[in-house]
């Protein structure tokens, strides 16, 4: 086994019991053993109850997020994928999931969350594509909360995504999180904050081994009002560049899109350690 392999393990491995306390006891009981009398043979696998997976396409409706040289929106491209994901994820049977929005609309940051809280939701993946100054830059990179950004980019994207909804007009400025440090006192509290980077390590990880463009430092942390839920370990993904040219190409291309979301699944399985076996 691997360095890489044993680490990941260890971690998936770790993590399963940090879920454990984190979730209010929502984990599934093992199977109890069944009397001799009942003949009736039990399914070989224990049947845990479904986790609910919260989807969160950003923008939508009059706020199209980042746009590329060609036209392409990040609302678009993002709920494609958002849809795609569900589709995989909804596929195996294990994962109930929840789309913030299913159409094109604009949900207020704060609904997201109160949404994903409402449901109970056991994960939220916010999907995000981002642009730049620079054109050049390019790759995948992927977000969790924290207090202070750990570089300017960080800072200024959170600031962006935050805003995004504010420009909207009639909105308020009350999207920007002004919770964040006791959001995350909460948050280490109930282990959500470890749990939070565990996904985004494991995203990050599984976006390595399927071939995803990365940037570089690319599990980064800022004050992202949607990653405000105290309870749901949450991560937020920038699936590339708008502003670079083969990046908007690529997600805008279905194969690409469908990539990333079997790499995304992947990602929850192996967030949820029932991924040994199935490969992106
Ligand atoms: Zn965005």
């Amino acid at each position: 086994m691997s360095d890489f392999r044993r680490r990941h393990l260890l971690a998936v491995l770790a993590g399963v019991s940090v879920l454990g306390m984190g979730s209010g006891g929502a984990l599934a009981a093992p199977s109890k053993r069944r009397p001799k009398s009942m003949a009736k043979p039990t399914p070989a696998v224990p049947m845990a109850k479904p986790k609910l997976i919260f989807l969160d396409p950003g923008h939508g409706g009059r706020d199209p997020g980042a746009l590329g040289g060609r036209g392409t929106q990040e609302k678009t491209v993002v709920l494609a994928i958002a849809r795609d994901l569900q589709r995989e994820l909804l596929a195996g049977n294990r994962y109930r999931v929840l789309l913030s929005r299913n159409t094109d609309s604009y949900v207020p940051l704060r609904e997201r969350v109160a949404r994903a809280q409402a449901a109970r939701a056991d994960l939220f993946l916010s999907l995000h594509a981002d642009a730049h100054g620079d054109h050049d830059v390019r790759g995948a990179s992927v977000y969790t909360l924290s207090e202070e950004a750990t570089d300017r980019e960080a800072a200024a994207l959170a600031a962006r995504e935050n805003r995004a909804g504010a420009v909207i007009s009639g909105m308020r400025l009350s999207e920007q999180p002004d919770n964040v440090a006791q959001t995350l006192v909460a948050m280490s509290q109930r282990g959500t904050v470890n749990d939070s980077r565990r996904l985004a390590d494991t995203v990050v990880a599984t976006f390595a081994r399927n071939g995803v463009r990365l940037l570089p430092r690319t599990h980064r942390q800022a004050g992202f009002a949607v990653l405000t839920s105290p309870e749901i370990p949450a991560a937020l993904v920038e699936l590339g560049y708008l502003s670079n040219p083969q990046d908007e190409k690529l997600l805008t291309v279905r194969q690409h899109q469908m990539a990333l979301a079997r790499a995304l699944r992947a990602s929850v399985d192996a967030y949820f350690g029932t991924g040994a076996t199935r490969k992106a």
